[in-house]
């Protein structure tokens, strides 16, 4: 795939994750840094102290740890700063909490991921945060939706579970002609396959549970702005007291090392079951923006580097036998495990709830199945795929 699109500066991206965020000169020639565990940093003297003059001040505000993990992401996504929270969910919470106050409008697109919908309809409307959410394929029509309190605008692309594409770059221009803040949760692509900031969007948002962790057992979030957007990122994340532990960003530091070559498997992988699954008579539509059938794939094509390891189908079946099939595929699978989350080295299935949407509906044909194809063999994956939709057929 055509990764340099999206690579950052001149040299290859394995070998920039191989090697950014550690100085092993720093650390004794060690090739990783320590994980440094702390509350308490000592002062050498009362006027150091008063003025907090020296790098490092307290656990909360970064630590030789958390710092080589945000020198990595920072370089990754071109970002002036980047904050490290606890979960991925987080990492859309301090940014909107950060630029965000009472009496403000803020647009969200509709394909959002669902807890952050969550979030806005209940803890920001309480703030008195206006919420109104737009149709993915908006574009530069985004226009038509801005009010003069109008402070954000968020994106997700691919969206979650439907995976629609948006125009991030004419969104993120309409959206600054009227002063607002553009965000984008950019955790399917990953900065290896899109860097948001190079296409106009301010603030950056992964959830590093996903592909930076790759194994199933961390949670962390990172938030990356730009120049302007930074200091008030910073200074949020500081008045709210959220930080992440040094064990978790070593975790997710380790993970990048092998980020490259894992996200190429996926990739690979998933575009052949994805391709496969569109020949299949019990499939209505294969919904991966990098197959050419797919609605968005011209934007696909035109802004990303590549496609990660996560997409949706919808199996054919009337109204009323849908949830019966959906089930009947998922507990007919063997290595494909039913589970939340993505970007492991494991596959998973579930059945997408929709209910939630307002503006991009669900699919009419039947139930969407979301799969995350992990790095197993693909004719392992297909057979497992195979059996679920024979189970599906005999409801
Ligand atoms: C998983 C996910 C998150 C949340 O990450 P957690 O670490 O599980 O809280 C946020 N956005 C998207 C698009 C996700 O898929």
């Amino acid at each position: 795939m055509a990764e340099k699109k999206s690579a950052p500066g001149e040299i290859g991206i394995n070998t920039r994750l191989a090697h950014t965020g550690n100085k092993p000169s720093d650390f004794h020639g060690f090739v990783n840094p320590p994980v440094v565990r702390a509350s308490t940093v000592l002062f050498p003297n009362a006027r150091t102290m008063e003025t907090r003059a020296q790098k490092y001040t307290y656990g909360t505000r970064g630590t030789p740890t958390t710092d080589a993990l945000c020198d990595a992401i920072n370089e990754l996504e071109g970002a002036a700063g980047t904050i490290l929270v606890p979960s991925g969910l987080a990492a859309v919470t301090v940014p909107f909490l950060a630029y965000l106050s009472s009496g403000d409008h803020a647009l969200i697109v509709d394909s959002v991921y669902y807890p952050t919908r969550h979030f806005c309809d209940t803890m920001l409307s309480r703030l008195g945060v206006t919420i109104e959410y737009y149709d993915p394929m908006i574009g530069a029509a985004i226009e038509s939706l801005i009010r003069p309190n109008t402070r954000l605008v968020h994106t997700e692309a691919p969206g979650s579970n439907t995976f629609e594409m948006q125009d991030i770059r004419a969104i993120a221009d309409t959206a600054h002609r009227h002063g607002c803040v553009v965000t984008m949760d950019n955790t399917w692509a990953t900065p290896l396959y899109f860097r948001p900031l190079d296409h106009g969007v301010d603030v950056s948002i992964h959830a590093a549970t996903k592909y930076p962790s790759g194994h199933s057992d961390v949670l962390l979030g990172t938030v990356s702005a730009n120049a302007a957007h930074w200091p008030a990122l910073t200074e949020a994340m500081v008045t709210l007291g959220v930080c992440v532990s040094p064990d978790d960003s070593y975790q997710i530091l380790r993970g990048l090392r092998t980020m490259g070559i894992r996200l190429e498997r996926h990739q690979e992988s998933a575009m052949a079951i994805a391709r496969w699954l569109e020949s299949r008579e019990e499939v209505a539509r294969v919904l991966h923006p990098a197959l050419p059938s797919f609605p968005g794939h011209e934007l696909w094509k035109r802004d990303f580097g590549g496609a990660s390891g996560i997409f949706s189908f919808v199996l054919k079946a009337e109204p009323e036998t849908g949830k019966a099939k959906a089930h009947a595929f998922l507990d007919a699978l063997s290595f494909f495990g039913l589970g939340y989350s993505w970007g492991g080295f494991e596959s998973l299935a579930l059945h997408a709830n929709l209910s939630d949407r307002r503006v991009a509906k669900a699919p009419s044909e039947g139930p969407v199945i979301r799969l995350q194809i992990g790095l197993e063999d693909v004719a392992d994956l297909r057979r497992d795929v195979e059996a679920g939709l024979a189970a599906a057929n005999a409801v």
